[in-house]
């Protein structure tokens, strides 16, 4: 009996071990990746990412990302950047004026990262939880001098040939003031299209077929409401855009309501959105560590609310003390986590343009830049 129970203590033993060199062998990347993930948690200061922590007992799927840099957020125009510049800069590589979607600052078009990852055969795809047709998403895709010209950013949808997006505002594709219907336009060019009514999980999607799922026909549900796609959506998202391109994918994963809980001033609503950016982080980060051929960044625009936890602050749900110095956002700087293949060229001290020129170096979307800054 001994003997045998030790026999067996012999192969579990040998069995951990070679369990063991697997993880060591596959934390070991290609050079370069085949997709890449870009999710930006729009207002995500420190102090939100630190509030979220806390509030989840000291844990975060984030600290998974070994490669920390920060970014320098200006705008163009002001040092205090808004989510249509910030978001231009990582999809272009160039600063403007707060307000413009990914035009110059004399409202020239500049081609954006998914563009360019389309026009070299990459699957391209997008979710948020605001309208889809809100500056961040928006900035990938449209070129508009103003980001409030929500009708013409989704007539500028059409223009691409991007393979998915999931996100509200479904009204400024059918419910607009030309009387069009882009949703028949949509259909035209070969998307399936669904909305909230019909779950994630029962759509079964041709392979020739792209796809356009609003999840509300105005703006997306706060967390603490009901809304609870983010992850689902994330993860939904990945899986499809892997067998759509030989090539590899590029995808925007946006937490788009951290920004609207630091505006509102409101500790809970902030942390609630930070825990669902951070719950789709994981899941992210899951999909990036089996595949071993994704990179996986994850930044913020800016900073919103001035947002600090204040002392009397406590570990736990509900125990964060904030204190916030604005309603509006902050000049300071953000962090950058990257994981993958290609993650070390994101750590360091830079532009948040550099963003997009170390993205669409790893992509060979560009010639190689010798010091990106
Ligand atoms: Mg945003
Ligand atoms: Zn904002």
């Amino acid at each position: 009996m001994l003997r045998i129970s030790l026999l067996i203590s012999i192969l579990v033993l040998g069995a951990c071990k070679s369990g063991l060199e697997q993880t060591q062998a596959s934390s070991k990347f290609p050079k370069k990746p085949k997709n890449v993930i870009l999710m930006i948690g729009d207002g995500m200061g420190l102090s939100q990412i630190t509030a979220g922590m806390y509030s989840n007992n000291n844990r975060l799927n984030l600290e998974r990302c070994k490669t920390v840099g920060l970014i320098k957020t200006h705008s163009a125009s002001d040092l205090k950047t808004d989510s249509a510049a910030g978001a231009t800069a990582f999809a272009t590589g160039k600063k403007t004026y707060n307000g413009a979607i990914s035009v110059d600052v004399d409202t020239i078009p500049i081609p954006t990262i998914l563009e360019m990852a389309e026009a070299k055969g990459y699957a391209t795809g997008m979710v948020a939880t605001a309208e889809i047709v809100h500056a961040t998403p928006a900035c990938f895709i449209a070129h508009q001098a103003n980001r409030n010209w929500y009708e013409e950013i989704a007539f500028d949808f059409l223009k691409t040939d991007i393979d998915l997006f999931i996100g509200g505002g479904q009204r400024y594709f059918d419910q607009r003031r030309d009387g069009t219907d882009l949703l028949f336009s949509l259909v035209e060019n070969g998307y399936s299209l669904y909305n909230f009514k019909t779950p994630l999980d029962e759509l079964r999607i041709p392979l020739h077929k792209k796809l356009a799922y609003f999840t509300a026909i105005d703006k997306p549900l706060t967390k603490t409401l009901g809304r609870n796609y983010l992850s689902e959506a994330s993860t939904f998202s990945a899986e499809f855009l892997s067998k759509r391109s030989e090539k590899g994918f590029f995808m925007m994963i946006e937490g788009s309501q951290i920004d609207w809980g630091s505006h509102a001033n409101n500790t809970d609503y902030i942390v609630e959105e930070m825990l669902d950016f951070d719950e789709t982080i994981g899941k992210i980060l899951d999909f990036a560590e089996a595949d071993r051929h994704t990179l996986v960044i994850i930044t913020a625009d800016h900073e919103t609310g001035g947002f600090a936890l204040n002392p009397g602050s406590e570990m736990g749900p509900g125990k964060i003390k904030g204190a916030f110095t604005t309603g509006s956002h902050t000049c300071t700087m953000v962090p950058v986590f990257a994981y993958g293949p290609g993650a070390e060229a994101f750590s360091g001290i830079y532009e948040n343009t550099a963003i997009f020129d170390k993205m669409a170096n790893a992509m060979g979307l560009i010639d190689k830049k010798e010091d990106i800054r």
